[in-house]
């Protein structure tokens, strides 16, 4: 028997959203509407410098607007049975797949503090260039320990081997782990997960069953893949869209309030408007 299908919108509320948040947001409520299943919302907010709950309201009030419908999510009552919603308040649940990943030992502490330390809380996107973290700078030994501790651990990537996976909008996709991408971050020194360790966790612990979101998340993807890996658990599917773009080829951001959601509803623009730009169907 097929799995209910579940998936999810998993907004950051680091801003406005803007046009390619809708559509991939859209195209992400369509699948789910198509397979008879489920839509979670789920706040992603470990970035809690840049987080503001006044963001989070305006979210759902855009996605309202928008026609969006969630079947879970922080602001339902009740949220639903795989809360809560936010990430902030998982905290624990990232720490306890860190502990699991440190005993497998494929982990490891890495004092070396480089620039994608400070970005690795948030999902990559295009433009973010990815830095191979040199092979020579793994430990030679460490210990298993019960806590991260202030240090930045590592995921050991398998040298050469390529990472596969077919997703179901750009079909198969290929990464070799140490040339497209070495050894990531999983938590970092100030006691958080990275976006890589937090989704995953999330996905999982929430059933999810098709990830639907940008493409310049490929990558991350594949990343993300040797995480369910290590964990013995199945990944989800992947449906990666095309981006939204400017008139320069540029993916669009949420600095540019032009593209916000809010903008162009005070503009009199109406959601079905703007879906008929890119040819969406109305909801069912
Ligand atoms: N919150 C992430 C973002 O802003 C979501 C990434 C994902 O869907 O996995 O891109």
């Amino acid at each position: 028997m097929l799995m209910n299908y579940r998936g999810r919108l998993a907004p950051t509320p680091t801003g406005h959203l803007h046009l390619g948040h809708a559509r991939t947001f859209w195209i992400a409520q369509q699948r789910a509407q198509a397979a008879h299943g489920q839509l979670v919302l789920r706040i992603e907010d470990l970035d809690q410098a840049r987080c503001k709950p006044q963001f989070c309201q305006d979210i759902y009030e855009d996605l309202r607007w928008f026609s969006f419908d969630w079947q879970e999510g922080p602001d339902l009552s009740p949220p639903g049975d795989y809360g809560p919603y936010g990430q902030f308040q998982r905290l624990a649940s990232y720490q306890a797949v860190w502990q699991r990943l440190c005993e497998q030992r494929v982990i490891y502490p890495s004092p070396h503090s480089r620039k994608d330390v400070a970005r690795a809380i948030a999902a990559p996107h295009e433009g973010d260039r990815e830095i191979i973290f040199p092979q020579t700078l793994r430990p030679t030994d460490w210990c298993v320990t019960d806590q991260p501790g202030e240090v930045n651990w590592r995921f050991h990537v398998p040298d050469g081997e390529i990472i596969e996976f077919v997703d179901h909008q750009v079909g198969l996709c290929q990464y070799r782990a140490g040339e497209d991408f070495g050894d990531f971050i999983v938590w970092r020194r100030d006691g958080f997960p990275s976006y890589e360790l937090a989704v995953v966790a999330d996905d999982h612990a929430m059933a999810i069953t098709e990830v639907v979101r940008g493409e310049d998340l490929l990558l991350s993807t594949a990343k993300q893949i040797l995480l369910y890996r290590a964990l013995g658990w199945i990944a989800p599917s992947f449906y990666h869209c095309p981006l939204v773009r400017d008139a320069h080829g540029k993916r669009l951001a949420k600095r540019d309030n032009a593209v916000a959601l809010r903008s162009l509803r005070a503009q009199g623009l109406t959601p079905a408007e703007i879906r008929q730009t890119w040819n969406l169907p109305p909801s069912s």
